[in-house]
């Protein structure tokens, strides 16, 4: 999968994927991050990039001419030219498949299930905004989508589209040690929707179905005065997945009520949520 990223701060994204996952990624062939310098694609001596807004008011806005060419640079044409193409190669394996993303407090949300989808895609080109945003012309001529990493306003897409190439890049088969890793944490599949198969090494996990992850321990057993659970370390699988089941409704009904109403929930479930109160910790 490869991840290009166009902006007007190519050196903000020195050093950020050179860690973890995403670094071994990298070395492992799985993906590669391109960056393009937004003012390359510029042709006055100031190299400008943005300009003051029609009809007035505060701040500039990024030019289209700019991010034009640099869409252009990569062979990304218009939407209506793209939608063209596909038209006259019918042979779906001869075009990658392609997303281009407009970072944006407008876009929709990006969540687990987005970044899913963008897992399973051969090419995603990122755009980071400045200052009052990009020209909507950028938008409507060749954006797939706007995405949003949440409800507050950045100084620039920078930062959400080292936030994408993060969250999207873990879900690709081959990048975390384990795949079902993708499965059992906050915002994982269902069982029902679990690929790695029931009949395998006995789990001692349910697939979240939509729910955030249960707490995690791990040695010394006592800490802070605290001790850990001693279910966790009794080696009862059953109990220790019932346990963790509870855990992830708790959290999730404190936490992130509205994400029950769309998380795969059985009749038990909805009787360990009725007891807990939303104001516990
Ligand atoms: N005028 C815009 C608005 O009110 O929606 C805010 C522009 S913001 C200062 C500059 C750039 O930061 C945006 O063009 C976008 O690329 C990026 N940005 C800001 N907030 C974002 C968010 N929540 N998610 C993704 N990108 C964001």
């Amino acid at each position: 999968m490869r991840f290009e990223i166009i902006t007007i701060f190519p050196g903000f994204f020195a050093g950020i994927f050179e860690h973890g996952i995403v670094r071994r990624a990298q070395a492992e062939g799985l993906v590669t991050v391109g960056v393009l310098d937004l003012r390359e694609f510029t042709h006055d001596r100031h190299r400008s990039v943005d300009d003051r807004p029609f009809g007035g008011g505060e701040g500039m806005v990024l030019k289209p001419e700019p991010l034009a060419g640099a869409l252009n640079s990569l062979g990304i044409g218009t939407k209506a030219d793209r939608n063209a193409l596909a038209k006259e190669i019918p042979v779906a394996p001869a075009l990658p498949t392609l997303r281009v993303i407009l970072l944006s407090a407008q876009g929709r949300p990006l969540t687990q299930a987005v970044a899913r989808e963008l897992a399973g895609v051969e090419r995603v080109v990122l755009i980071c905004g400045r200052y009052e945003g990009v020209d909507e012309r950028i938008n409507q001529l060749y954006c797939d989508m706007e995405l949003s990493i949440g409800d507050y306003v950045l100084s620039g897409g920078e930062l959400a589209a080292a936030v994408v190439v993060d969250t999207t890049m873990r879900l690709i088969p081959g990048v975390l040690g384990n795949d079902a890793s993708g499965e059992f944490e906050s915002f994982g599949v269902a069982d029902a929707d679990i690929t790695t198969g029931e009949e395998g090494v006995p789990r001692s996990q349910y697939g979240s179905g939509g729910l955030l992850d249960y707490p995690h321990y791990t040695r010394p057993a006592e800490f802070g005065g605290l001790r850990a659970p001693d279910v966790l370390m009794s080696g009862d699988h059953l109990q220790i997945r019932k346990w963790r089941r509870e855990q992830q409704l708790r959290k999730t009904r404190i936490n992130r009520p509205d994400l029950l109403e769309k998380a795969v929930l059985s009749a038990e479930d909805l009787r360990i949520i009725d007891s807990i109160h939303p104001e516990s910790k």
